[in-house]
């Protein structure tokens, strides 16, 4: 199954709430890791281990390869779960995983995550690092394993976002062959460790920027068992829209909440599909002129992989790309609107950007204040369909 996190809709029913409302209900699960966080349960006969494979093999297991140029399989949205080596505090976290053989994958561990940070502590003493690998729990787990480090610091249990947003605790199951458990409702759980010393080649990878990650000698996951729900169906993400969305989702409320600090009139926030995360567009009705200014650079200090910024008036769709683009054309001036600032700092995986060093750009694209009455949109009488007989 893929494209679960490709529609707010969609997942906006799934967690019960209106699509608008999604990222402010993500942004409270969040919150709740340090106002009221509740501990995962440890369940016995799990879901996820009503079957265990007599050996691991991956070759069973329907994982695609998605993009031309990717090196092979890959998983792309499993849920790993870890224990500090000397703390024991849960850690969880979203990496890409390359099926590189029967019982063997590749794995990418950013600068700055948890669980990279856990490896190099626990290969310094000369150990692996063990870990479950949660194919399709509930999307709740998922969130969970998004949320930045900022909010969960290393020493916090994100899955206590999990329980937030399923309105009762986490349900995990203890292990088979490792010491850190799995999600009992999972539709499969790899049991596995991260090798100490060794390096083999992983990727290239279409990746969210929407270009290819390279090929590098990366760290090797030996996996340990392979236990399965009972009919599973296995899950994976588009590493494209779906991950916007979901960082998006993440982010949306805090910057939401960050830039109406500093400026009043912010009425909606949206990460658009086409600008990956590096643009947003904001919804404001500026009481002045000049504010719309200012929610630019409000935004840009809120989130900083962000390089392009267009703020609309309330009056603009901002989830629709064409009445955006309208009010570029019609209502940004651009000898007065534009705002270039040089040589900030950017993300890495934007080509354009180099030594993590870019530019960025919003648009003024709000009308002056008072409302001149040549931008009033045209509008038409609303029809009630029920009232006519349409043949
Ligand atoms: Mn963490």
């Amino acid at each position: 199954m893929t494209g679960l996190w490709w529609n707010r809709d969609n997942l906006a029913s799934i967690f019960g709430c209106e699509t608008e409302k999604l990222s402010f209900l993500f942004a409270d699960a969040v919150a709740a890791l340090h106002s009221n966080p509740v501990e995962p349960v440890i369940v016995d006969k799990a879901p996820a281990q009503s079957f265990v494979m007599d050996e691991p093999d991956l070759g069973k297991i329907p994982v695609p390869t998605h993009a031309l140029k990717d090196g092979g399989p890959y998983f792309s949205n499993c849920v790993v779960i870890a224990r500090d080596p000397e703390t024991g505090i849960r850690n969880t976290s979203v990496h890409r995983l390359m099926v590189t053989g029967r019982n063997r994958l590749g794995l990418l561990m950013d600068v700055g995550r948890h669980l990279r940070n856990y490896y190099e502590r626990a290969e310094a003493m000369g150990k692996p690092l063990e870990i479950t690998i949660n194919n399709g729990p509930h999307p709740a787990y998922y969130v969970a394993a998004i949320t930045p480090s900022a909010a969960a610091p290393i020493d916090v249990d994100e899955l206590a976002v999990a329980s937030y947003l399923l309105g009762e605790p986490a349900r995990l199951c203890r292990s088979l062959t490792v010491s850190t458990e799995g999600i009992a409702d999972a539709q499969m759980i790899m049991e596995a460790e991260i090798l100490p010393y060794v390096r083999e080649p992983e990727g290239p990878f279409g990746e969210v920027s929407g270009y290819y990650a390279s090929r590098e000698d990366r760290w090797v996951v030996n996996v340990k068992a392979i236990t399965l729900n009972r009919a599973p169906v296995i899950h994976m993400l588009h590493p494209g829209r779906e991950v916007w969305n979901s960082v998006g989702l993440g982010v949306e409320a805090n910057m939401f909440q960050s830039i109406s600090r500093q400026v009043p009139g912010l009425k909606k926030i949206y990460l658009t599909h086409g600008g990956s995360h590096y643009g947003v567009v904001l919804q404001m009705d500026p009481p002045k002129n000049g504010m719309a200014k200012n929610a630019i650079l409000a935004a840009f200090a809120a989130f900083p992989p962000l390089q392009m910024v267009r703020v609309v008036n309330s009056d603009v769709n901002i989830y629709d790309p064409e009445d955006v683009e309208r009010a570029m054309v019609t209502r940004c001036d651009p000898a007065n609107d534009i705002v270039i600032i040089k040589n900030a700092f950017c993300h890495e995986l934007n080509p354009t950007v180099k030594d993590n060093i870019g530019a960025k750009i919003g648009f003024d694209c709000t009308y002056p204040v008072p409302k001149p009455a040549r931008y009033e949109k045209i509008s038409y009488r609303p029809v009630d369909l029920d009232s006519y007989e349409i043949v």
